[in-house]
């Protein structure tokens, strides 16, 4: 039984050809009816993949005393916003608020604004935060955030994001498409008219690239957002992702359902759809803005300089043998190298208006 979204899809192609892999992306995730996001809460043993706020407290718990840190640095203004994007379950944040309660200035300071385009996420979100002492606001674009100091948070959020593809032919790049075959199966193809100076926009080594090469890119549209602002009114944003560091050729689109991949063009709307960040693109595009930037570093260096070793030494302090080897399990899972842990596909980035001088963890 093809989804409700695919039959949408093969419609939507029928009426006027191909689509976008970024409109495809788009709809998969974020349809009114159907979206991915819009139908359920993915996360956790029983869902489609876990983060790491969902692995453990400790993630959360560092990156608020990492808020905390950056709003000293930004000269702790008396009323701050800690905006996420993307927040899921809200575990992040319920952990950042509980740890910041080790610096009440900025507990008392702060605002918390959520950017959550899911209704069933922002359900939970709010639940979760029913009881917590802060105010809290829901926003389905960064844009409607009031505006003043800013400390952003984007875990696991711009691999989200719609991306383009282009491939590369005897004849140029051209838009990588998603149309139907004569059975009605859902299939890729190119736009037959090339992007016209296309090659123009690439860096110098990716501009002889062999016929079949794939080059993806994003909207920059949520990190100018950021850079405005950062740039009015001061502040700092995290973008913890997985993803690359240099501009490169390949395609990274990528289903997970039940925690294994899928082909992303099967059930539409049943899988996460999510792409590789490329954290050069944010960091060009920050650049262009006039945001200084720091790192990327990997998410295992990011943390072990923020002390997340320490803290798992006190969590396994009070913990019985059980929960001990929870802790290393969860420990090894965040900054671990190997197959299957974070440490080093996950990047962390930090932009920041120019006038800050120095940030944790970046510095050293
Ligand atoms: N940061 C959370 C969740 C990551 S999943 C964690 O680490 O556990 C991606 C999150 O981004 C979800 O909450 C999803 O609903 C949200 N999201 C996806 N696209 C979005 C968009 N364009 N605007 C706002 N939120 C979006």
């Amino acid at each position: 039984m093809p989804t409700p979204l695919e039959e949408e899809i093969k419609q939507l192609i029928a009426v006027d050809g191909p689509l976008s892999v970024a409109r495809y992306m788009e709809l998969c995730l974020a349809h009114p009816t159907h979206g991915y996001y819009v139908t359920r809460d993915p996360f956790g043993v029983h869902g489609d993949f876990t983060t790491s706020p969902e692995i453990s407290q400790m993630f959360g718990e560092l990156l608020g005393l990492w808020a905390a840190a950056a709003w000293r640095a930004m000269g702790a203004p008396s009323l701050v916003v800690l905006a996420e994007l993307g927040p899921g379950r809200g575990t992040l944040m319920l952990d950042a608020l509980r740890a910041a309660t080790l610096v009440p200035e900025f507990r008392a300071a702060l605002s918390v604004a959520f950017v959550e385009t899911s209704p069933v996420l922002r359900a939970q979100q709010e639940a979760a935060f029913d009881e917590v002492d802060a105010k809290v606001t829901w926003h389905a674009d960064l844009a409607d955030v009031a505006e003043g100091p800013i400390i952003v948070i984007a875990n696991e959020f711009f691999d989200a994001l719609p991306i383009h593809q282009a491939v590369k032919t005897q004849a140029g790049w051209h838009d990588r498409m998603i149309g139907a075959d004569a059975e009605g199966r859902l299939i890729f193809a190119l736009n037959p008219d090339p992007i016209p100076s296309f090659e123009s926009i690439l860096p110098q080594r990716l501009r002889n690239a062999q016929p079949g090469a794939i080059f993806e890119w994003r909207s920059d549209r949520t990190v100018n957002e950021i850079c405005r602002r950062l740039l009015s009114f001061g502040g700092v944003a995290l973008a913890l992702d997985y993803g690359h560091v240099e501009m490169g050729l390949g395609d990274t689109l990528q289903a997970v359902r039940a925690h294994a991949y899928v082909d992303p063009l099967e059930r539409p709307g049943d899988s996460d759809l999510t792409a590789h960040v490329d954290f050069a693109a944010l960091v060009g595009a920050a650049h262009h803005a006039g945001v200084k930037t720091f790192g990327p570093l990997t998410q295992r260096d990011f943390l072990i300089r923020l002390g997340i070793e320490a803290r798992a030494g006190r969590l396994k302090a009070s913990a019985s043998p059980g929960q001990m080897a929870d802790v290393d399990s969860a420990l090894a899972r965040l900054i671990g190298t190997g197959r299957n842990e974070m440490g080093a596909l996950f990047k962390v980035l930090a932009l920041a208006n120019s006038r800050l001088q120095t940030l944790p963890a970046f510095d050293s």
